[in-house]
């Protein structure tokens, strides 16, 4: 990022409250990627529905074992689309909010997830690889997150952040205490109903 936009994102960040959006299984598809990947190394793994609870990967595959299926999975993302109304929702968040796309993923894969957004025409302010998003939510003016990961949206939850997510498998163990959404178009709809884009002078210094 250039010296001149690092400075208008900054601008950006004061005047309106920030969304942290997650990547994986929020804007794409990635679980049967993994499924795959897994399996093609030889592993027994379960069907993605039958992920009770994100860590469930530790039982199949040891750990130092599973970074390299996730890296397989993070360099494939480029011949993957996004889900067909992640354009459309991150239009919405970023009229609104400013939009941090983070992602737990090694760091090297930075400017590839860079590349997706572009190509497949997906707005934001700031993209963040890490292994531990969760130190973002302690930024100020941080109000929301959108993510699948149960465990993740409980951290922003104690936060005291507006915790979205898309219902997956793994994520039922936090259903009577995250609000879950069965598509992204939902959660614009539930953004709304909470005043979110109609208010005139959201986002203006008053
Ligand atoms: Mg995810």
């Amino acid at each position: 990022m250039n010296g001149r936009l690092k400075n208008v994102s900054s601008e950006v960040s004061k005047i309106k409250p920030t969304a942290i959006i997650d990547v994986d299984e929020t804007l794409w598809n990635s679980s049967i990627v993994m499924y795959n990947t897994a399996r093609a190394l030889g592993y027994e793994f379960p069907v993605p529905s039958d992920w009770t609870h994100w860590n469930i990967f530790w039982e199949y595959v040891p750990k130092e074992k599973m970074f390299p299926v996730f890296d397989a999975v993070h360099s494939a993302q480029n011949n993957h689309p996004p889900y067909l109304e992640a354009e459309d929702f991150l239009d919405f968040m970023r009229r609104n909010y400013h939009v941090i796309i983070a992602s737990h993923r090694d760091p090297k894969y930075h400017d590839e997830l860079e590349q997706w957004l572009r190509e497949n025409n997906l707005q934001y302010d700031e993209v963040s690889t890490s292994f531990d998003k969760t130190e973002l939510f302690r930024r100020p003016g941080v109000e929301v997150v959108v993510d699948d990961r149960d465990e993740t949206l409980e951290i922003a939850a104690s936060n005291g952040l507006l915790a979205l997510g898309l219902r997956k498998p793994w994520n039922r163990v936090v259903e009577d205490k995250i609000h879950l959404f069965w598509s992204l178009n939902d959660i614009v709809e539930y953004l709304m109903s909470q005043g979110v884009g109609k208010n005139p002078n959201r986002g203006r210094l008053t």
